[in-house]
């Protein structure tokens, strides 16, 4: 049976990348029925909203999405569209796996970790009061009377709720993952020293959820050590659960890890529905070029694969795209030694190419 899936094509280089993605998928052979919409800057003038309904009805209607990159304007007070798209359907797990791969230029060879990135709390919960707000005084008013120490008046102030709930579930949910994957370890990661009661509480939930699964090790770092170990020894690390805002920072450190942006794929995981997209943003300065790498979508496509069951579909993409990599000819710019590499080539080309790795193993086959 033919599965339902959103595509939401993104602006900047999300419709490039997208388009490229798509084919690849549909070359699987896997049966997908695309239900195209758009969201973001471009449609806030025929909806009125950069989020319309109809494509959080269409995600949770199919329960599956990919999706390409969304540009956030700054200074327009238009809130992040991805950010909205997380709330609205509780996708509270972020997972990035970060895998190298033969062929890629990196200081790093094997390395193979997985974040999984809390996505609803911390920083990001969006409460937020401005410096000089009748709002943000009150606020400072108030906990000047609650606590000890002084908050300045001209002080502007982000909110960082950390709750049991939240974290148990997506601590929960890498343990899961460990163990559906067949991963030893996880690492729970923190600033657990210097904020008791939110990373505190963090760290103290992951120890009792790490009692549930004896078969996984887990152990906790501190996240400037965290840092500097992946820097280090990044072989040491397994799947990592983080915080909203380390996670996202930890995100790309490992993504620099294994060649950057343009390979780095995610998935956002929710109860209900799940969407699939790269970690990199619009790189609007690219946008129309047919110039930027595909592949961090396509990889996020073979995870949506995988999530929709079907593994053997996903090994072939995985494949496909790594021969692609280890011959490193049909490759974009990022991948290439000399990044003014004239024998790099766009974005559809590199499809072209995977699609030929896909038809390749199928007549090997
Ligand atoms: P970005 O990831 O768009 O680009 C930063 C740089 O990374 C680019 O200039 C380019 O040099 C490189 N790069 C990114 N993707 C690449 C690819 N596929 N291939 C090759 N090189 C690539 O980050 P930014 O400039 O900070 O953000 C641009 C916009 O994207 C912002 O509006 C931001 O809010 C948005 N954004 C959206 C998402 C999302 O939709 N989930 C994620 C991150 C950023």
């Amino acid at each position: 049976m033919a599965h339902r899936v959103t595509l939401i094509p993104g602006d900047g280089v999300g419709p490039e990348v997208s388009a490229a993605t798509r084919r690849v998928l549909d070359a699987t052979g896997v049966e997908l029925e695309w239900d195209v919409l758009d969201a973001g800057e471009g449609v806030m003038a025929q909806h009125g909203t950069p989020m319309p309904e109809q494509v959080l009805e269409s995600i949770r209607r199919n329960r599956v999405a990919i999706k390409g990159p969304i540009t956030t304007p700054v200074g327009t007070g238009i809130r992040s569209v991805n950010v909205a798209l997380r709330r609205e359907l509780d996708l509270f797990a972020l997972v990035r796996p970060c895998k190298w791969y033969p062929g890629v230029r990196s200081r790093y060879r094997d390395v193979d970790l997985v974040i999984v990135r809390e996505n609803t709390e911390d920083l990001y919960a969006g409460i937020e009061f401005q410096e000089g707000t009748p709002e943000g005084l009150e606020v400072i008013e108030f906990l000047n009377r609650l606590q000890e120490r002084t908050i300045r008046s001209d002080s502007g102030i982000s909110i960082k709720p950390i709750s049991r709930t939240g974290t148990e579930r997506v601590v929960r949910f890498a343990f899961q993952y460990a163990r559906q994957y067949g991963r030893r370890k996880v690492t729970s990661v923190h600033k657990a020293n210097i904020m008791k009661f939110t990373d505190g509480l963090w760290l103290e939930v992951s120890r009792e959820v790490a009692k549930e699964f004896p078969d996984i090790e887990f152990e906790d770092r501190i996240v400037d050590n965290m840092c500097m170990q992946l820097v280090q020894k990044p072989e040491l690390y397994d799947v990592m659960v983080l915080p909203n805002l380390y996670g996202d920072i930890l995100s790309d450190l490992c993504a620099g890890l294994v060649g950057g942006l343009g390979l780095a794929p995610g998935a956002n995981i929710g109860q209900e529905c799940a969407v699939f997209e790269a970690t990199h943003g619009s790189a609007p300065k690219y946008a129309g070029l047919n110039k930027t790498n595909p592949m961090a979508m396509m990889f996020s496509g073979m995870l949506m694969l995988r999530h929709l069951g079907e593994p053997a579909a996903a090994d072939r993409l995985e494949a496909a795209l790594a021969a692609v990599i280890a011959e490193g000819r049909q490759v974009t710019y990022d991948m290439k030694a000399d990044r003014d590499d004239p024998t790099a080539v766009g974005t559809d080309e590199v499809a072209t190419a995977v699609i030929a790795k896909l038809q390749s193993q199928g007549a090997a086959a």
